[in-house]
This record gives structure tokens, C-alpha cells and sequence, in this order.
């Protein structure tokens, strides 16, 4: 069994609730940071640990954190990002769900950490039962001191509030959820400034995902120094994987970052194998965003070396031949499904998701989605794809945020690894009509 942080107690009836989990350690690692640690004391640790965000991006959290601006006399905030609208993604709703003292209990630490007396919880529209949870969990951990004026008397004060937003996939990047905090349309700003400068209201803004935040609990209990021993390389500790799509397990797995892509598909611990004795023909490992990647490349790196689940390993070879761990939304095809329709869904999605500032995004989803239904709906001209490779070019890169990036790279990599599958269904429309159960309407 691999080792878990996150979901060690996740076993134990009632976790939920705060007298479990104060029973079971819960808020131990609050205690030892509020009582006997400076704020630049607990920074050095999740430095030390070498914790990677986990809504994607994968950048330092300790890095992230010691940006922070600190003008004289302007508050700072803590923002949770709890927006998890990716594709594939479902990871941060259990935490959420079933752990939520966890979560609260990384804010307290981490707010503690960057000196901020609020802290928001922006959490999607669609996860419309969960801010009741929250909201129980935070009225809880107030009751019993943990959260309010003078905190377990060490004179730290921190009131968390929780946000729902009103479904938009958007505002999981960062500024569009800041306007969308402040009331505003959730519309990405440019930067700089960053919010770190200028961010919530105008004052240095920390945000953050839901389980990198959760993480801090872990880190803080057994040292930056024992959180780095786990997993491997850059790539430390462990980290959530929501799993679905052709596998026998769907679910959320904490995995360790030092075991390979195919010990975590066909292993009985994690997905345990694909239904029906079906052959592995793609995977996009980390959310809708991410380049798919055929089996063979899948499994084993250009050079040959089995793909671990890591940041390192799954980008081996940039996107020519590798792809992102992105947020762990790891989503498995089997060899009945067709990558025209899969492409399609996802450029459908990327298209109603555009906020509209940017030309190439909001025009180039839309045309995107446009030519790929004419191909999937068997009225495709091989010319078209290589207008799609054309329109996604002119897309990447040039955009204020990085949806547009994410709605390139899947339509990109599902040409560069399946052309043929592409030109089928240019030469036999009526088969590929037929297969893919009549014509598609999106
Ligand atoms: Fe909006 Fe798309 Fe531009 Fe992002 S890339 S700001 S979503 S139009």
C-alpha cells in the first residue's frame, strides 16, 4: 500500500465532524505552528518540503508564498481556489466533502503564514452542496477556538468566509475569480500586476488550491525536510488523482509520486485495469487541458524509461511526446473510443468556457469546434485538418489567460498522435456517422 498524508484518517467514521477529527490529531499542526513556530519559521518548512501547487500549474508553493507584498497598514488575503471546474477533475471535492477540518485547518496555518486575518473560499456554482459543509465545519472550528479573535490565545485573529460562484469555468484562474470576489464578471486581468501586488481589492493576494492548502497540515506534522522524502525528484510528496473513463475503478486516489503510469492504471490498489478486457489506447493524465498521449507513449518516455506519475516524467519530451500532471485529472480511453468525438467535447467545452476578451480564443474555440463537427459528422475535408492545426497555432500563446492555451493543446496533440483517425473520418463519413451513434449536436 502506498503511503498516504492527505487521506490517512480518510478511513475513520465521522472524520468530518470536529470531535473526530480533533480526536484523531486534527489541528495538531495549527497548535504547533501558532504556539511555537514564526510565521517564517513555517514558511521555511513548506519551502523545505518542496510542495508544488496542485490546481496545475505546479509552481512552488513556498516561492509563491514568499512573494507576497507587505506595504505598511494594507490587508492581505488568503484566497482558496475551490473553482475545480476542469474536465476529468474531481479531487479537491472530496477533501472538501468528507475532510473539511483538513482544509480549514491548512487556511489557519497557512493565513497564519502570510499574515492575513481573511481568507475566502471561492468554491464552483455546481458543488452546490458542499459550502453547507463548509460553512457547519468553519461554525465548529470557531466554536472550539480555532477560528475568530485571538486564536487559542496566541493573539492571531482569522475569520474564513465561503464564496460560491455561479458555475463558470473561468474563474478557476486566478484574477477572473478575484473580479468575480469582488462582484464583478469573472473577466482574467492582465498581468502584471500580480495578485501577490495587487490582487484582492487591490492588496497582495495570496491564491491557492484546495489541496495545496490541505497539504500544509501534513507538512507542518512531520517536518518540510520528511514531506521531501516522499515522492521523487521536484516532484515530492503525494497528490491527488481523480480517475474515470475506462478503468474498473473510477475514484480519488492519493497516490506517492514514485510510482509509474502503469502500476496506476492496471494496479488492483489504484484503477485496476480496464473493463471487459479492453486494450489501453490514450490517457490525458491531468485534466482536460493536457495533451492526450497514445498508450505507447503513455506508458514508457521517447527514451524508453517507464512514465512515472510525476511532474518530471509525464512532460519528458514537451509536448511532442509527453503531456502535463496538470490537476491529476486523469482520464483513461479504451480502444472503442474515438478521438475526433473526444476532441470535439473538449473544444465544445473550451468554446462555452471562452470569456470573450481575446480574439483568438473567443473566435478560435468557436471555429475549432466548428470544423471538428463537420468532421466528426462525416461533412470533413482533409483540408480541414490542417486549418485546426492552423487555428490552435494561432491560438497558443497569444491570449490574456491561459484558457486559450488549454483549448489548443488538447486539439493540437489529438492531430499530432492521431491524424490517421482524423482522416478516416474524412474518408468514410458514413461509418464514422454510424459509429459514433448518429450525428453530433453541439
Ligand atoms: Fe477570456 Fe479566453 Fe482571453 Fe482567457 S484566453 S481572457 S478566457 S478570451
Amino acid at each position: 500500500m502506498g503511503r498516504k498524508l492527505l487521506f490517512d484518517k480518510a478511513h475513520i467514521e465521522g472524520i468530518r465532524y470536529y470531535d473526530v477529527y480533533r480526536a484523531n490529531g486534527g489541528y495538531g499542526s495549527a497548535e504547533k505552528a501558532l504556539k511555537s513556530m514564526s510565521p517564517e519559521q513555517v514558511l521555511d518548512e513548506v519551502k523545505k518540503s518542496g510542495l508544488r501547487g496542485r490546481g496545475g500549474a505546479g509552481f512552488p508553493t513556498g516561492m509563491k508564498w514568499s512573494f507576497i507584498a507587505k506595504p505598511e497598514g494594507v490587508p492581505r488575503y488568503l484566497v482558496c481556489n475551490a473553482d475545480e471546474s476542469e474536465p476529468g477533475t474531481f479531487k479537491d471535492r472530496y477533501l472538501m466533502e468528507f475532510i473539511p477540518h483538513l482544509l480549514i485547518e491548512g487556511l489557519l496555518i497557512s493565513s497564519y503564514t502570510l499574515g492575513c486575518n481573511s481568507c475566502y473560499i471561492y468554491i464552483r456554482g455546481e458543488y452546490a452542496w458542499i459550502p453547507d459543509i463548509l460553512e457547519e465545519a468553519i461554525a465548529d472550528a470557531k466554536k472550539n477556538g480555532w477560528l475568530g479573535k485571538n486564536i487559542q490565545g496566541t493573539g492571531f485573529d482569522l475569520e474564513i468566509y465561503v464564496q460560491r460562484g455561479a458555475g463558470a469555468y473561468i474563474c478557476g484562474e486566478e484574477t477572473a475569480l478575484i473580479e468575480s470576489l469582488e462582484g464583478k464578471r469573472g473577466n482574467p486581468r492582465i498581468k502584471p500586476p500580480f495578485p501577490a501586488v495587487k490582487g484582492l481589492w487591490d492588496c497582495p493576494t495570496v491564491v491557492n488550491n484546495v489541496e495545496t492548502l490541505a497539504t500544509v497540515v501534513p507538512i507542518l506534522r512531520i517536518g518540510g525536510e520528511e514531506y521531501a522524502k516522499y515522492g521523487t525528484g521536484k516532484s515530492t510528496g503525494t497528490k491527488l488523482i481523480s480517475a474515470c473513463g475506462n478503468i474498473n475503478k473510477p475514484g480519488v486516489y492519493e497516490i506517492e509520486m514514485n510510482i509509474s503510469v502503469e502500476e496506476f492504471i492496471y494496479s488492483d490498489e489504484y484503477c485496476g485495469g480496464i473493463p471487459n478486457g479492453k486494450r489501453l489506447k490514450a490517457c490525458i493524465p491531468g485534466g482536460s487541458s493536457v495533451p492526450i498521449l497514445p498508450a505507447n507513449l503513455l506508458l514508457k518516455t521517447a527514451k524508453g524509461e517507464p512514465r512515472m506519475m510525476t511532474y518530471e516524467s509525464l512532460s519528458d519530451g514537451g509536448f511532442a511526446t509527453g503531456t502535463m500532471l496538470g490537476s491529476g485529472g486523469f482520464i483513461v480511453l479504451d480502444e472503442d473510443q474515438c478521438i475526433v468525438k473526444n476532441t470535439l467535447t473538449f473544444a465544445r467545452f473550451y468554446h462555452h468556457e471562452s470569456c470573450g476578451q481575446c480574439s483568438p480564443c473567443r473566435e478560435g474555440t468557436g471555429w475549432m469546434k466548428r470544423v471538428l463537427l463537420n468532421i466528426e459528422n462525416g461533412k470533413g475535408k482533409m483540408s480541414d485538418i490542417d486549418l485546426l492545426w492552423d487555428i490552435q497555432r494561432k491560438i497558443e500563446g497569444n491570449t490574456i489567460c491561459p484558457l486559450g492555451d488549454a483549448a489548443a493543446w488538447p486539439v493540437a496533440a489529438a492531430i499530432r498522435h492521431f491524424r490517421d483517425e482524423f482522416e478516416w473520418h474524412v474518408l468514410h463519413p458514413e461509418e464514422a456517422t454510424k459509429r459514433n451513434y448518429g450525428l453530433a449536436h453541439y
